[in-house]
């Protein structure tokens, strides 16, 4: 069976837009609205030669009180357990939230690899909030852009022993 890799942070952070890119299909909803991803999507995602299941998760609610309750924290659960591994994006623009470190312990918790991308980073905009990631304690992070597909072959080589 193929493996799963599941895609995992708060809203907005360039989760389904980095799904877009290794499924290479319209699967998941996009869009600036945060936590529009109400359920799961799984697609068959290619980066180089390597193949795996994508698996996106929803956005969660806006409300850092409630993001991690309900139904779509079900769903992020589900997900990070059928996962051979994590991508943990982060927002490197808006620099590390309360509500990512609320994510990085649940990764932690969960006890599966964690592969932590720091995305919207083209253009070093993202800097400041690729060094804060480091505090969250998960691994050393990759700059990434999803949107414009930089840091993939870091990301491939993150990923590579997973698969
Ligand atoms: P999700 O809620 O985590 O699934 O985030 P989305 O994939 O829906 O993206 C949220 C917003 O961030 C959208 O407006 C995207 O166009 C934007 N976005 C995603 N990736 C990047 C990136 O690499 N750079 C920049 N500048 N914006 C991005
Ligand atoms: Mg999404």
């Amino acid at each position: 069976m193929p493996v799963k890799i599941a895609l995992v942070g708060r809203p907005n952070v360039g989760k389904s837009t980095l799904f877009n890119r290794l499924v290479g299909k319209r699967l998941a909803l996009v869009d600036d609205t945060p936590g529009v991803t109400r359920d799961r999507r799984e697609g068959d995602a290619k980066l180089g030669d390597l193949t795996f299941i994508a698996v996106d998760t929803p956005g969660l609610e806006e409300a850092p009180e409630a993001a991690l309750e309900g139904r779509m924290r079900k769903q992020t659960d589900a997900a990070v357990a059928e996962a051979a591994a994590c991508l943990f994006l982060i927002d490197a623009r808006a620099g590390v939230t309360p509500l990512d470190q609320t994510f990085a312990s649940l990764l932690r918790a969960s006890g599966k690899p964690v592969i932590l991308l720091a995305n919207k980073a083209e253009g070093n905009a993202g800097d400041a909030g690729f060094y804060d990631a480091y505090a969250l304690g998960v691994g050393d992070p990759i700059a990434i852009s999803a949107e414009h597909g930089e840091g993939m072959a870091e990301l491939y080589n993150a990923l590579d022993p997973f698969l």
